[in-house]
């Protein structure tokens, strides 16, 4: 498999288990504020296959999992088989996906080789290509994702990144209309790095995240927000994230 990063432990990635990372070269959108910009031409150079599965074989006592994302590993020609291995030796697998491959997704659930799937929503329906860029895309690929992932009996995630300007509470009452609320449904604050190429994407103050959250609970009790600081949990004791 093309594997352009590897982070060898994470607490908080993949939930209820230590695991690692595993980045996949190249990406069919092209999303501004894409905090792995660098993996989505392909063009980077890439990691040892091979030594990434030694790795695995000597950590099976402290990892229990490993996160495939990207990039957007479903266009990987060989991830199923590269999962297969993984599973092989004993290990949980998550899948971070954009949803614009709905027939990869099922492969994988139809041959039970995934623990967790994470999918990140954009946008509303109409708006979906403010986010990922001009590529080729077809909506109704990420429609067909999210009725797999709620017909299917795995552990799944629908989140999106906001970023203000582009995210109003409207547009994420939208957004959870079009997926249909779902206990699953996380929001979470941009961030800007190094790696984010467009600098003039502003992530929300707390008191607006805040505000955010207790807007669009009133319609949808069910979402939860992640990134607000522990202050902000103390507070107003939103303990749901
Ligand atoms: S889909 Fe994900 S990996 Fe691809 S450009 Fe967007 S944020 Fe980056």
């Amino acid at each position: 498999m093309r594997i352009n990063g590897f982070e060898k432990t994470t607490l908080v990635n993949f939930p209820g288990y230590v695991a690692c990372i595993i980045f996949t070269s190249g990406c069919n959108f092209n999303c501004d504020y894409c905090q792995n910009s660098m993996f989505i031409s392909g063009k980077e150079a890439l990691l040892d296959e091979k030594e990434i599965l030694e790795y695995l074989d000597k950590r099976k006592k402290i990892l229990d999992g490993v996160v495939i994302s990207g990039g957007e590993p479903t266009l990987q020609e060989d991830l199923i088989n590269f999962i297969e291995k993984v599973k092989s030796k004993g290990y949980k697998v998550k899948l971070d996906t954009n949803g614009h491959r709905p027939e990869v997704l099922k492969k994988l659930l139809d041959k039970n080789l995934l623990d967790y799937v994470a999918v990140d929503i954009k946008h509303t329906e109409k708006d979906y290509k403010k986010i990922i860029g001009n590529v080729k895309f077809d909506i109704k690929n990420i429609k067909e994702t999210v009725k797999i992932l709620k017909e299917s009996n795995i552990d799944y995630e629908f989140r999106t990144t906001i970023i203000k300007g582009f995210h109003t509470i409207n547009v994420i009452k939208d957004i959870i209309k079009f997926i249909g609320s779902d206990k699953n449904y996380y929001l979470q604050n941009f961030e800007d790095s190094e790696h984010v190429r467009n600098k003039s994407l502003l992530s929300f103050s707390e008191d607006e995240l805040l505000n955010i959250y207790k807007e669009v609970k009133k319609d949808f009790p069910n979402i939860s927000m992640r990134g607000l600081k522990n202050k902000l949990y103390e507070k107003e004791e939103i303990k749901n994230v």
